[in-house]
């Protein structure tokens, strides 16, 4: 057999629709891979899974790329699972864990969603693509582009980080600012699809982004020896690491490969300057309305509206979880004090979920006795302007200690 892909899927009603043609949405709404599972079951055990080399190709059967064909990578290490004791000891959570996604290629998570995409885009035939970005999509577009030797067009909002700005640039894309936010950005990429040709690779608006970003579900689960965590927080934007985790676990689920049942309770953490999917949860909503006047230094969180917003919210209430909203106040704060206490590069995004454990665990929602997953997205050093350093200078002929001491 050449992959497991029994068909694509409509998500919004089902609709079956064959594999192996061109596709963005469904209906107006996403796409999803189905899978044959039980000849997966039959193909490949964990165990054979555990010998592979440690990226998140070792799920090829899972994955959508056709066993003949060879998938366009960067080399998409498996991430570490970092238990956090010093952090833990502060916030008395003896088991919290940081799942750093900073390390991947491009310095997020971002690419594990483009290593999958550009694959399938190259097998599919297309030459050119085009996507809106807040951020991390458009670097991580461009350098697996370059690979693919598939062009590329960028549109970013004006205030884009600027680390992210130069990215598509250093990998040869055609990137843009533009007067908007990233849904004007996807606006002009689907206004384009006539005129220029291009593949339109914005989130969930083609169905295997959410195939690549879902290995981080399969990740987690066979780090933890084939079981779940109690509560994962996830910085959610376009929500592509929520819906694909979700789905992992389903999938895992099915296969039987869990030991347990259990799933854990996914937290959606939104910052409170654009926090769409926390205002639809709290109305009971299936449909999030545009989030107005986004803004927010957790760029990667800059989405006020999302095409996948009922995957999202129809995974957080499935999984028993919420979606809250963390402070702005609290980013740069937080970014620094993780950071510190265990050496890893905490971005914005997550510096958000922290604020959100720290008032989940106040308010009782998440017990000291559960095992916790916060999700490092992407990369601080990608992100200058969320936290202004001014060093003190020193004159090197009169050096004075007490200012050093101080
Ligand atoms: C894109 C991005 C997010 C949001 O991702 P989704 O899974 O699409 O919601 C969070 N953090 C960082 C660093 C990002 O780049």
């Amino acid at each position: 057999m050449n992959h497991f892909v029994s068909h694509l899927e409509g998500a919004i009603d089902g609709t079956r629709l064959e594999f192996g043609r061109i596709y963005n949405l469904h209906a107006g709404r996403p796409i999803v891979v189905r899978y044959d599972l039980d000849a997966v079951k039959r193909a490949v055990t964990p165990e054979a899974i555990a010998k592979r080399p440690p990226t998140l190709w070792r799920y090829r059967e899972l994955l959508p790329l056709p066993f003949d064909a060879e998938p366009v990578t960067l080399g998409e290490g498996m991430t570490p699972l970092l238990k956090c004791d010093r952090l833990g000891g502060q916030l008395k959570l003896p088991n919290l864990f940081v799942k750093d996604e900073s390390q991947l290629p491009t310095g997020s998570f971002k690419s594990r969603g483009m290593t999958a995409a550009i694959s399938l885009a190259k097998w599919l035939g297309i030459k050119r693509v085009a996507l809106p970005t807040a951020g991390n999509a458009g670097g991580a577009a461009a350098a697996y582009a370059a690979r693919a030797g598939i062009e590329c067009f960028v549109f970013m909002p004006a205030d884009t980080p600027v680390v992210n700005q130069f990215e598509p640039h250093l990998y040869g894309a055609k990137a843009f600012r533009v007067n908007g936010l990233i849904n004007d950005c996807g606006k002009i990429v689907k206004d384009g699809t006539e005129p220029m040709g291009w593949f339109d690779l914005s989130t969930l608006k083609e169905p295997y982004r959410l195939e690549g970003k879902k290995t981080m579900g399969l990740e987690l689960a066979e780090q933890f020896g084939w079981k779940l965590p109690d509560v994962i927080l996830y910085p959610t934007g376009g929500g592509t690491g929520l819906i694909g985790m979700w789905k992992a676990f389903q999938e895992l689920k099915e296969l039987g490969w869990l030991k347990s049942d259990k799933m854990p309770r996914l937290i959606s953490c939104q910052a409170e300057g654009c926090a769409p999917i926390v205002r639809a949860f709290e109305k009971g909503e299936r449909f999030a309305e545009l989030f107005p006047n986004a803004a927010t230094v957790a760029s990667g969180l800059r989405v006020p509206a999302a095409v996948g917003d009922f995957l999202m919210l129809d995974a957080i209430r499935a999984s028993g979880g919420k979606a809250v909203a963390g402070a702005e106040a609290a980013i740069a704060p937080w970014m620094v004090r993780a950071s510190a206490a265990e050496g890893i590069a905490i971005c914005p995004e997550t510096a958000v979920c922290f604020d959100v454990l720290e008032k989940l665990l106040a308010a009782g929602d998440v017990r000291s006795d559960e095992t916790v997953v916060v999700f490092n997205t992407g990369a601080a050093p990608k992100y200058l302007e969320a936290l202004p350093v001014e060093l003190p200078m020193l004159e090197k002929e009169t050096i004075d200690w007490t200012k050093i001491s101080k």
